[in-house]
């Protein structure tokens, strides 16, 4: 057995079924993704929209991609045809974007909200007052090709376990927050992403319903 499926097969035992695991196979060959593929892994997660373009074709089409970095206005149109979520939507002109795109050929994309939880200026996201703001906005009403399907959000990069805890409680305290007041009869909107290869257990805790693991599944990124 390979060091990857072993490496997924160990978290797999580690982590409740009802979790779901994005494989962040960024920076990574085909040929790893292979792998994991061949063991049953269809969700993975990329970071740039050109990797996913490079990789796609050389995959199986039941790969689910979900994008989990930073999307540029003008690589919108290029995935919303194949895209499975977009999990870092960060501003509402992106989120219109997007939901323009999947107007023009007639689909629904689904997509998390960014929240910055971080006490890092470089990660990207809303706070719980713009999110507000955005949902509020006469402009969010009106998309309805886009499907909004919870939150995401990325803990401080610190050895302090403790405050990544409070960053990811935080992060379940505005899930709460939004569905009780904005998504209440909508079933889609469940998902809590947050928890990596250092801390996917703490956010499981916590409340995560999708972890993003990289390393501990494909090894150290160089
Ligand atoms: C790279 C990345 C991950 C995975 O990180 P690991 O530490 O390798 O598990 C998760 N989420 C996002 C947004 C990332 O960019």
């Amino acid at each position: 057995m390979s060091g990857i499926v072993g490496n997924l097969n160990y978290l797999k035992s580690r982590i409740p079924a009802s979790v779901k695991l994005i494989a962040v196979s960024k920076t990574r060959p085909v040929t790893d993704i292979v792998e994991a593929y061949n063991s049953g892994q269809r969700r993975f997660g990329e970071n740039r929209v050109q990797e996913i373009l490079d990789k796609k074709d050389l995959l199986p089409n039941d790969v689910e991609w979900h994008l989990i970095g930073h999307l540029q206005t003008n690589k919108v149109k290029i995935i919303v045809p194949f895209i499975t979520m977009i999990q870092s939507i960060d501003s509402l002109k992106l989120l219109s974007i997007v939901n323009s795109e999947a107007f023009k050929i007639n689909r629904v994309v689904d997509c998390l909200l960014q929240i910055h939880i971080a006490h890092e200026e470089t990660k990207f996201g809303f706070n719980l007052k713009e999110l507000s703001d955005v949902i509020e906005s006469p402009g969010f009403k009106i998309l309805n090709n886009v499907r909004l399907c919870g939150v995401m959000g990325m803990a401080t990069y610190t050895s302090d376990m403790n405050q990544v805890r409070r960053e990811f409680v935080n992060l379940s305290e505005c899930f709460k927050i939004l569905k009780d007041k904005y998504f209440i009869g909508k079933i889609h909107f469940n998902e809590i992403s947050m928890g990596m290869s250092g801390d996917y257990e703490i956010a499981i805790e916590e409340g995560s319903t999708m972890i993003r693991v990289g390393s501990l599944i494909f090894g150290e990124r160089k």
